[in-house]
């Protein structure tokens, strides 16, 4: 049975409802380092991820939102939503959420991620939209493709 993905991302953000790694506004503590794009940089779409806001498309087929750091939160895109977090998984599709060290260098919550308390209903809430990411295989390989990369960068950095 083919996905209906406006549904299936529908679904994703009411359960990502309006929760964040802290409690707290993490923005306060970085001048929100993460929403300082421009018209080359952006966050990437998932598969099939519509968005209301300005999308850019590179040569490479990579759907990125561009933004000049400001945004009706409401239509955020879900990167931006999960952001420095990320359901992983491992070779036989199992879900995990691990800190996104692509942005280890941007986003203090990777860098100090020891000494912080985050919110629980965060990571319950990115695990259950990893499992159903992992459901569908384009988003499955999606998964799979930025896992290998947050791997390459993890091991870079530790
Ligand atoms: S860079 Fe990290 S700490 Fe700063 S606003 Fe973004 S998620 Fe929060
Ligand atoms: S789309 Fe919004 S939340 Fe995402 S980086 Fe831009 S301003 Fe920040």
């Amino acid at each position: 049975m083919s996905t209906d993905y406006n549904n299936m991302y529908q679904k994703i953000f009411k359960i990502m409802g309006d929760l964040t790694p802290l409690k707290a506004d993490c923005g306060k503590l970085c001048s929100q380092a993460c929403c300082k794009g421009d018209e080359n940089t952006g966050m990437r779409l998932f598969p099939f991820e519509e968005s209301e806001l300005p999308v850019k498309i590179l040569d490479n087929g990579v759907r990125l939102v561009v933004c000049d750091g400001k945004c009706d939160r409401t239509k955020r895109p879900l990167a931006c939503r999960i952001f420095p977090f990320f359901p992983t998984v491992d070779e036989r599709g199992k879900v995990f959420v691990e800190p996104d060290f692509r942005g280890a260098r941007l986003c203090p919550l990777i860098s100090h991620s020891d000494e912080i308390i985050f919110d629980k209903r965060f990571f319950n809430a990115l695990k259950k939209v990893g499992k159903i990411l992992a459901k569908d295989e384009a988003c499955l390989e999606f998964l799979r493709e930025a896992t290998e990369e947050i791997d390459t960068y993890k091991d870079f950095l530790m």
